[in-house]
């Protein structure tokens, strides 16, 4: 039994392959899973519970199957899905975990986050993570019609863009200092993420032992997949079939 993981999937109806092969996943190499976590940003972006994108329903569906079919499925917000709530969790049957979380695969104590709060030299997104991560800038958010709600999502998106296009590379990448201190502050050797889109394997000594820092690549990009079961894990790329 293996218990798996990816992130930044971004599903929307832009990309048809990236969800066809997110339900092949789940029909399929996770079916006989432990379990599968979905470290953050899911969709492309998420503007309430109340979102009714029959591309989105889609997804939750395949996911509602899934869980149904026994595998624990748990999931934690990513910068863009971060409205993932209650409503959300009845339409897919996942259940929502705190970023960030710790966790015991196999004998190794891991911690798990989606990684933008690991940008640490991006101050203009802290800024705005500060701001709309609080209860009550969400509750007016979501006070907004969803018409209203979708087309503020698509200036962001479009705001990010820019920004992650002219920001020097390091800048959009996780802080060394910042992924050292989660990781000494939760005791592991291990630190599991997504977000930057850099999928790689970091190793590194730590407190006199050696650790790791394992990094997800985006699977709209290219179905990244990272494999754990009681021998170790694997990185993997899934190929995607078929046209685009
Ligand atoms: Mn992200």
């Amino acid at each position: 039994m293996s218990t798996l993981f990816v992130s930044d999937l971004h599903l929307d109806a832009t990309y048809p392959a990236a969800i066809a092969q997110f339900e092949q996943l789940l029909r399929g190499a996770a079916r006989g899973a432990e379990a599968l976590y979905i470290l953050g940003d899911l969709f492309e972006d998420w503007v309430g519970d109340d979102d009714d994108d029959p591309a989105r329903e889609q997804v939750c569906q395949a996911l509602r199957d899934y869980a149904d079919g026994g595998t624990p499925c748990y999931l934690m917000h990513g910068n863009r899905d971060f409205l993932l709530g209650a409503g959300f969790t009845a339409r897919s049957h996942c259940q929502l975990l705190g970023d960030a979380i710790e966790l015991e695969l196999y004998g190794e104590r891991v911690v798990l986050t989606h990684g933008d709060a690991l940008c640490t030299a991006d101050l203009s997104y802290q800024r705005l993570r500060s701001v709309v991560r609080t209860p009550h800038w969400q509750r007016g958010f979501l006070r907004l019609p969803l018409a209203t709600r979708r087309a503020l999502a698509a200036a962001a998106r479009a705001g990010s863009r820019a920004h992650t296009g002219t920001a020097a590379p390091y800048i959009m990448d996780a802080d060394d200092a910042a992924v050292l201190a989660s990781m000494r502050a939760c005791r592991v050797s291990t630190l599991i993420h997504g977000h930057t889109h850099r999928p790689a394997i970091h190793e590194f000594m730590l407190a006199g032992q050696p650790a790791r820092r394992i990094v997800l690549g985006a699977w709209y990009e290219q179905g990244s997949v990272l494999r754990w079961d009681a021998g170790g894990y694997e990185l993997q790329v899934l190929a995607r079939g078929g046209p685009e």
